[in-house]
């Protein structure tokens, strides 16, 4: 690691001037601390956001619940508001890495660092969740924009994830064995504006299936989801799958997630 220094700030606002300053924000430190130790990143300046007490919470507002940026992954497995009304975040949580991954990374970490394999694009993209920042609310399906890349300006941070409440939804996640995170993860849901497929693990970035969209609009069954043919031609493959064996991974747990909301 090279040497930094480490700012505590006890507002927003005050981590908001820090960050327009250049600062890095540090959150749960899942990926960033990891990559500092790599020496991957080289950041200067860190503003640790631990300290900030309304960044952290759960609350209903209306039809929605929306997640403090550094709300932790364990507390949104066990939010029993999150258990109740979107019971596949919930099972979205309890299942993103190990332990100490759960204690310790945040929502706002995970939304805002965007990686390809994680699992919080997926159900922001599929239940149509919105992104609160320090400047303004960016919608899910303007957020996130390829590897690594989001809708974020320099400076600009994360306060919260709104989540409206669905009809149903279900995870699908078939783990990567080594690091945990989705090989190929989807998420299902049925809202007020029809079915979402939002697809991660597969490709660069999270995208949503409109071929598996569809579909399920007009028979909202595994086996409609089973008819659909899924191309490879735009998925990854590395040493851990094929990309043809993704395109059989997004169909299959699509088919598995259907199945689950069906009961
Ligand atoms: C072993 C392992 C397994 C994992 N498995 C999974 C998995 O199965 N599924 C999954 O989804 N994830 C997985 N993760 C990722 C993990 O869940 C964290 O969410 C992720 O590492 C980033 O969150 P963090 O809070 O640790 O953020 P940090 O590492 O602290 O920050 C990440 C990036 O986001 C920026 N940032 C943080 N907070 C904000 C904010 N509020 N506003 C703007 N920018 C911000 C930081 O500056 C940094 O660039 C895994 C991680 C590890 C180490």
């Amino acid at each position: 690691m090279y040497p930094f220094t480490l700012d505590r700030p006890a507002t927003i606002a005050d981590a908001a001037a820090l960050s327009a300053a250049g600062a890095t924000v540090l959150a749960g430190g899942q990926t960033l601390l990891a990559s500092m130790k790599l020496r991957l990143s080289n950041p200067g300046h860190l503003a640790d956001l631990a300290g900030i007490k309304e960044l952290s919470g759960i609350k209903r507002e209306g039809n929605a619940i929306v997640i403090g940026a550094m709300t932790r992954h364990r507390d949104v497995a066990t939010s029993t508001d999150v258990q109740a009304l979107i019971p596949a975040l919930a099972e979205l949580a309890a299942h993103i890495g190990d332990k100490q991954v759960r204690a310790m990374g945040t929502i706002g970490g995970s939304v805002a660092n965007n990686d390809p394999a994680a699992c919080y694009p997926s159900a922001l993209l599929a239940l149509g969740a919105t992104v609160h920042t320090t400047q303004r609310k960016i919608a899910a399906a303007d957020f996130f924009q390829g590897m690594f890349a989001t809708a974020l300006n320099a400076g600009e941070l994360i306060t919260a994830v709104a989540f409206p409440v669905p009809k149903r939804a279900a995870y699908m996640k078939f783990n990567q064995p080594a690091s945990r995170f989705a090989l190929v993860g989807v998420f299902v849901a049925q809202t007020g504006d029809g079915v979402r497929v939002a697809v991660t693990g597969a490709a660069n970035g999270v995208f949503r299936h409109k071929g598996l969209e569809e579909a399920l609009s007009k028979s909202f069954t595994a086996q409609a989801a089973a008819a659909v043919s899924i191309d490879a031609t735009d998925l990854n493959h590395d040493i851990h799958a094929s990309a043809a064996y993704r395109a059989n991974l997004i169909s299959v747990q699509t088919q598995r997630a259907v199945a689950k909301m069906l009961g």
